[in-house]
């Protein structure tokens, strides 16, 4: 699973790449990127016609390219830019540090980068930056992989390729005609190319494939350099992004899709009759973890990616508190999954993979101050996230207004349901295998404090100002109180030892989960897209974590951009496989739908 980092050589303040002998960028790195790539590019000029501009790079690196654009357009236009790369050898942990040593002074949107960078996990990662304003989507992996995907999946063109891809010679794969064909059907009538290489077999390829080309007189940086127009066959077409969507739904689906909406310039509306933050979603003490697999499936994959995009995109917000988070052994994790996990994710080699640490017993007893007996996942990058704050705080955006009432369908807009399992409701979801599993955390005093991170295990204990929190119950049917109070208590009773606790309160509510446990996001009727509705519910006990990947993934197609997830995870969450399962072993037994259900 994990991939294999950029073997680098540092000369001052220049990177080297070992196994290709070439350097990243010369030594007056910003300047050569405007030269080379930002101005023949026309980008400056574009963005005061258009509202959005979509950049793709082959060659991710140290993101200079990215981060000069990035720093450029925030500062000197209000245009939005969707800024996609490919990297087969992304850095480490280390080298992002001094990458960030060397640049911040002159580009302080490395700090933001550096923070989030992608962990060494092959796939697609994407950051936020400025409010919303610039998405950067990374392809780990091999350039010619990620480039198909990238033309299969994504509607809108793009109007600039960078090819930055180290000198041909060193590295041909950067460079095959196959990958020229993939630009070429990602290029409308004004999409440009420029690189700074004037390779006759560039020259020809990009021209071969419909590319205007002409050479760049670059000095003093290199001689010369190549840049073109697109003047091929069957241009594509912009997608027109709608101006207005419509949510079905309060919760942190619909908070969430709400916002990466309105962030990319979209009006929306969103209705629910029980207010903000209901069931699931009113939980004011969830942590942000992942309960992580290491086998290599969508599902893993699905768990990871969810993780690294919520723990990186809530950074931003209040109702995230990036404590870490302590993953103890329990029926969840046995001795033999804790060792196969760390082994898939690289978790005791703290330069690889700076988001899991494998610690002993002793050592994850020491970082969180409880008694541990056995070794433990640290999420560093973890968290307690007040899931109703943070609804709010989501639906607190100026393009956004909330409405307490049940809406209709509107027939004008693209529709989002996020209603829990009152999504059945809506037409043609009768049959979604969706039903209500309730839950309750229990509020404690203490005169000291019980654990100083988040600890997960049978249940989950988070420390608070007071005392601490334990949950999460997980009930087919609702219990009595006491008897959740028991049962969470028990849950975590091995963290306590001696502390005194005295009860303070309860809240309850129901997770929204599906027959096979997996979120349910895309849209309903894949075949008949148009006005087909897009839902976005199912999601269990991975509320913070998949609910923020869905809602990226939703709002991404809805615009015409690449969802950020693997077409294997996309297809894991379509709302269509209850409907195919149906059709192949009969529908069985869906439960009615309860009354609403109120704590
Ligand atoms: N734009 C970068 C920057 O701002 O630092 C510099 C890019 S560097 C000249 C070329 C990059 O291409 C390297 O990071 C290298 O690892 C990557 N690369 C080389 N072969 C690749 C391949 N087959 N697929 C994807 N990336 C590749």
């Amino acid at each position: 699973m994990p991939i294999t980092p950029a073997n680098i050589q540092w000369s001052g303040a220049q990177p080297l790449a070992r196994d290709f002998d070439d350097i990243y960028f010369s030594a007056d790195g910003i300047a050569e990127t405007a030269r080379v790539f930002i101005q023949p590019s026309g980008i400056l000029e574009r963005v005061q016609k258009q509202d959005t501009v979509c950049v793709a790079e082959l060659g991710f690196g140290t993101g200079l390219n990215f981060a000069v654009l990035a720093q450029t357009l925030i500062g000197q236009s209000n245009a939005r830019l969707q800024f996609i790369s490919f990297e087969k050898f992304p850095l480490t942990q280390g080298d992002w540090d001094k990458v960030l040593r060397e640049r911040r002074e002159a580009l302080p949107i490395y700090g933001e980068l550096v923070h989030q960078a992608p962990p060494l996990l092959p796939g697609w990662h994407q950051r936020i930056f400025a409010a919303g304003r610039v998405t950067l989507q990374v392809y780990h992996g091999d350039v010619a992989d990620g480039l198909a995907d990238l033309a299969a999946r994504q509607t809108n063109p793009v109007d600039a390729w960078f090819l930055d891809g180290f000198a041909p010679r060193k590295n041909p794969a950067m460079w095959a005609a196959q990958l020229y064909a993939h630009m070429a059907s990602l290029a409308h009538s004004t999409t440009t190319v420029a690189t700074f290489t004037a390779a006759g077999h560039v020259r020809r390829g990009l021209q071969n494939a419909g590319f205007h080309m002409r050479k760049v007189d670059q000095q003093p940086f290199k001689r010369e350099g190549l840049a073109g127009v697109y003047q091929g066959h069957a241009p594509r077409r912009a997608n027109i992004p709608p101006l207005r969507a419509v949510i079905h739904g309060a919760g942190m689906a619909g908070a969430f899709t709400a916002r990466h909406l309105a962030e990319a310039g979209v009006k929306v509306k969103v209705f629910d009759p029980n207010g903000i933050a209901q069931g699931a979603s009113s939980m004011s003490a969830t942590v942000l973890h992942s309960r992580l697999l290491a086998d290599g499936s969508a599902n893993a994959d699905l768990r990871s990616s969810a993780f690294h995009y919520a723990s990186t995109y809530l950074q931003r917000f209040k109702s995230f508190d990036s404590t870490g988070v302590m993953w103890v052994q329990g029926p969840n994790l046995d001795t033999a999954k804790l060792q196969r996990i760390s082994a898939a994710y690289q978790a005791t080699d703290a330069n690889q993979q700076a988001w899991i640490r494998h610690l002993s017993g002793a050592d994850a007893s020491d970082a969180c101050a409880a008694k541990i007996n056995a070794d433990a996942l640290y999420h560093p990058t973890g968290g307690v996230v007040d899931a109703k704050a943070l609804c709010a705080e989501l639906l607190g955006h100026g393009a956004i207004e909330v409405i307490p009432a049940a809406g209709p369908i509107d027939t004008t807009a693209p529709n989002i349901v996020c209603a829990a399992t009152a999504t059945r409701r809506f037409p043609g979801c009768e049959g979604l295998e969706i039903t209500n599993v309730h839950g309750q955390l229990d509020w404690y005093d203490s005169a000291r404090p019980v654990v100083h991170m988040p600890v997960v295990g049978n249940g989950y204990l988070v420390p608070t100002a007071a005392g601490c929190v334990l949950g999460a119950s997980y009930e087919q049917k609702p219990w009595h109180e006491d008897e959740a109070t028991a049962h969470n208590l028990q849950l975590n009773r091995h963290l306590l030892g001696d502390t005194k606790l005295s009860w303070k309160s309860r809240r309850r509510g129901a997770r929204c989960v599906s027959s096979d446990r997996t979120p349910v996001v895309g849209q309903l009727d894949s075949d008949n897209q148009g006005d087909a509705l897009w839902l976005h519910t199912g999601l269990g006990s991975m509320g913070t974590t998949a609910g923020l990947l869905g809602a990226a993934a939703v709002s991404a197609a809805i615009l015409g951009w690449l969802p950020p997830l693997a077409p294997e995870v996309a297809h894991l969450m379509r709302p269509g496989r209850f409907k195919e399962r149906q059709a192949r072993r009969g529908v069985r037994h869906i439960e009615p739908l309860e009354p609403e259900y109120r704590p």
